[in-house]
């Protein structure tokens, strides 16, 4: 048996990713980041649903994501790694047809004895100081990557989410500064770059949380929508407890119905006596702990015994579930366990 009913709407993702394809101009590519199994709905159905809708590139963090990508999308679609051309992943790396993103001179290279005439990328840090080469570093090798015609040249923003932010402006003078007179695509934003203005577009947008229906894009149709099945219903005299540490104390006559998935399925401890569960359209919170695989949820007011209960759906998003447990959308998603049954909507061309 499986804890949860995980269902992941193939349409709405194909819906974001056109969406978001359609607010950059017709020259600027939108490629689709699937990197953590596609933000935890599943990297092969996600890709394979994305290339049928005309994704032609997409990226993840690591070989071994790209290799499984690869067996779902065939041999034309480019497969770009954000890790870039890692100690131990030549083989891979030719094998399955992936283009590192060049992070440092030690990445450039390893690339360029091991597999000569191979595609890469460069990824610049242009004010994140988290992957990419610095301007120094690049000022050095420069020449020397140019002239064997990188697919892309990349970068990556720290505070997109946050339009206002001095740090955006900063990281696209930067970018704008090291990449002068070069000739390769280019490419700076993820979702939240795709939002500030056009000026962050450059040739190719790599947008990720947006496809799954997260924040900050606020018009995302939702993707992932999960129900958990009541096992248990049980009957509290006032004063009785629920759960570890008997955190919560029936105030009055309760009715508590027990849910299977806990944090082992991806639901936060943090949500311990602070999330809501839906019946429909009725609110039931969470009451007690979240243990490793069970919740607890004060139905009382409920006039009929639910068979489950909704704690992704149309009342609460992933971002919404985020802000009561502390987290944000990203994390809430690549923390869906594997435990859940897993069903996917059709995807109509
Ligand atoms: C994860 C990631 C993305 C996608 O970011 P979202 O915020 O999910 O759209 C793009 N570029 C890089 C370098 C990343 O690591």
């Amino acid at each position: 048996m499986s804890t949860g009913k995980l269902k992941i709407d193939l349409n709405a993702l194909v819906d974001n990713w056109r969406v978001l394809d359609a607010l950059t101009e017709a020259s600027v590519e939108t490629a689709a980041v699937v990197k953590a199994n596609g933000y935890g709905c599943g990297a092969e159905r996600v890709a394979k649903a994305l290339l049928h809708a005309g994704a032609r590139t997409f990226f993840v963090a690591t070989a071994n994501e790209g290799a499984q990508v690869r067996q779902a999308v065939g041999p034309n679609p480019k497969i770009n790694l954000f890790s870039g051309h890692m100690a131990g992943a030549t083989d891979m790396i030719h094998d399955m047809q992936l283009t590192p993103m060049l992070n440092s001179v030690a990445q450039l290279t390893r690339h360029f004895e091991a597999l000569p005439g191979a595609p890469f990328g460069i990824q610049l840090d242009t004010g994140m100081s988290r992957l990419g080469m610095e301007a120094a570093e690049w000022h050095a090798v420069r020449d020397i990557a140019l002239e064997r015609s990188p697919t892309l040249v990349m970068s990556h923003l720290a505070c997109a989410d946050e339009p206002n932010h001095s740090a955006n402006d900063a990281q696209l003078q930067n970018f704008r500064a090291m990449t002068e007179g070069v000739q390769a695509p280019l490419s700076l934003s993820a979702t939240g770059g795709i939002f500030l203005s056009s000026e962050y577009h450059f040739d190719l947008v790599r947008p990720g949380i947006g496809l799954y229906g997260g924040a900050p894009f606020d018009a995302a149709s939702p993707v992932v929508h999960l129900s958990l099945p009541v096992i248990q219903t049980r009957d509290l005299d006032v004063g009785e407890t629920v759960g570890y540490g008997c955190t919560w104390q029936a105030e009055v006559p309760s009715r508590i119905a027990t849910l299977s998935s806990g944090y082992a399925d991806g639901l936060p401890r943090a949500l311990s006596n602070n999330a809501t569960l839906w019946f429909g359209d009725i609110p039931c919170p969470l009451v007690g702990r979240v243990s490793m695989d069970l919740i607890t949820v004060d139905v009382t007011h409920l006039t009929e015994h639910p068979d489950q209960l909704d704690i992704l759906c149309r009342h609460q998003g992933v971002d919404d579930l985020a802000l009561s447990a502390g987290t944000i959308g990203y994390e809430i998603l690549t923390s869906l366990g594997s435990r859940h049954a897993r069903r996917y909507g059709e995807v109509l061309s």
